[in-house]
């Protein structure tokens, strides 16, 4: 009830889409039921969770903040949403994001901008951008609007946002947690992950959304190791890699002081500190924004009008003018060009000069880790270029939006487990996020070190 009030009294932050208390409440009449009956609790018992609005809810409308899914209201859960519901878990409601997850500040969303609570603290009160794509989840769990949500990962999608407010946000390994019943961005990118206010509440999360699922193809057949059990913050004998190339130009001051405090924490907890090469990390950025597009413009084709949502029929209008009319309509200006670059990189002329180029470059980045993963265990970065901007500050610019994703993009084009930890505040009182990069299936190793 507490948070089912918090959540109706914080609209300003225009983080939720939907609100469904009873959700959240039944989840806790069923925690208090088992509790009498003296049953032993299940890890999430009666805990209220926001959901982000990517993961189709049973019952309840999902639209991935565009106005093309209005109207949409799934008849099934999603595989993530259904582990966190078999844990124990309640829904808070549903959260604003990006677009279709396209974005970078969850200023592409159509229902309007989701508010940080953060404000700077030397003067300038402009509202600030919670970051994106999972900027309702990061601004509700950061004005603690609910204790985590889900947030998933294409290109930066948790880290980033967690790192803007202050919070903790893991994206696991490519394959941990099923995308069954998660709209789907671009295909061999996206993850699913929680974010939380520490590690710890991260780990529990993640231990329920996690698993095999036979109905998404590229799920790992794995058990789940027991992550929160396992925490610990002794990092002796271990290594950890300091990538130069993440040191770029212009990057503000207070990142490379934040960056050096992150260093001198993990060598207190008993780790050894070796510097590491990515050779090819500034090919990720042009690498993602092929591929992810590309993916991307395959995946909205099924928004015809036809299957979901909304569906418009100008008078005497043949098939082909309702499907123009309907993608015109109700795909944003984001999502438009995001399926204009996946179309042209996918087109039968350029297919082999930018679409197999960049799966090349993958293949590169995905060995720069390998290779640096032979000297350390995990790697330590900044989350971002930089702390929380004001809203409208880049979002006439779409390379400069794109810029803010050049530290998250290459461990998602490798398919590694990367966590985000608040760092400290800057000059102006703006949270900092520190990065963790582990090896494939190494959550443990992250979580470890962000702890
Ligand atoms: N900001 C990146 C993009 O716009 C990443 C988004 C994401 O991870 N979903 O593509």
């Amino acid at each position: 009830e507490a948070f089912n009030a918090r959540v109706a009294g914080a609209k300003a932050l225009n983080a939720f889409l939907v609100e469904t208390p009873d959700h959240a409440l039944a989840a806790a009449d069923a925690a208090d039921r088992a509790r009498a009956a003296g049953e032993a609790p299940k890890p999430l018992a009666g805990v209220p969770i926001g959901m982000k609005d990517l993961f189709c809810t049973a019952g309840v409308p999902t639209t991935a903040a565009s106005h093309i899914l209005e109207g949409f209201t799934p008849t099934y859960e999603s595989t993530v949403s259904q582990n966190l519901w078999d844990a124990g878990a309640g829904m808070l409601g549903k959260l604003n994001m990006d677009q279709f997850a396209m974005g970078s500040s969850n200023e592409t969303s159509a229902f309007g901008n989701v508010i940080s609570p953060w404000r700077r603290s030397d003067g300038g009160n402009a509202p600030l951008a919670p970051g994106g794509s999972s900027g309702g989840s990061s601004s509700a769990v950061s004005a603690r609007l609910c204790p985590g949500a889900t947030g998933t990962d294409t290109g930066g999608s948790i880290r980033q946002p967690a790192a803007f407010t202050g919070i903790s946000g893991i994206k696991p390994t490519y394959g941990r947690c099923s995308r069954w019943g998660t709209i789907a961005f671009a295909s061999s990118l996206d993850q699913a992950g929680p974010m939380a206010r520490d590690v710890r509440d991260c780990a529990i999360m993640l231990e329920a959304m996690a698993g095999f699922d036979p109905k998404d193809a590229t799920s790992l057949q794995l058990d789940v190791p027991r992550w929160e059990a396992g925490l610990s913050s002794d990092l002796k004998g271990k290594r950890v890699g300091i990538p130069k190339e993440y040191r770029v130009d212009g990057m503000p001051a207070a990142i490379e002081t934040l960056w050096q405090q992150g260093v001198d924490w993990l060598r207190d907890a008993g780790a050894e500190i070796v510097e590491v090469s990515l050779p090819h990390t500034k090919y990720a950025l042009p690498a993602y924004y092929i591929i992810a597009p590309a993916e991307a413009s395959s995946n909205l084709a099924r928004y015809d009008g036809v299957r979901y949502g909304q569906r418009d029929l100008p008078e005497g209008a043949g098939l082909q003018d309702m499907y123009a009319a309907t993608r015109a309509d109700g795909f944003g200006a984001e999502v438009k060009r995001r399926i204009m670059i996946g179309t042209y990189v996918l087109s039968a002329g350029f297919y082999d000069a930018y679409y197999t180029q960049a799966q090349k470059v993958r293949a590169l980045i995905a060995r720069d880790f390998e290779q640096a993963f032979e000297r350390c265990d995990v790697l330590l970065a900044p989350t971002a270029p930089s702390a929380a901007f004001a809203l409208g500050e880049k979002s006439a610019d779409p390379i400069a939006m794109y810029l803010n994703d050049v530290f998250t993009v290459p461990s998602s084009l490798a398919g590694l487990p990367a966590m985000s930890v608040p760092g400290g505040l800057d000059a102006a009182g703006l949270p900092l996020g520190l990065q963790i990069i582990g090896r494939p299936l190494d959550e443990q190793g992250v979580l470890d070190a962000g702890l």
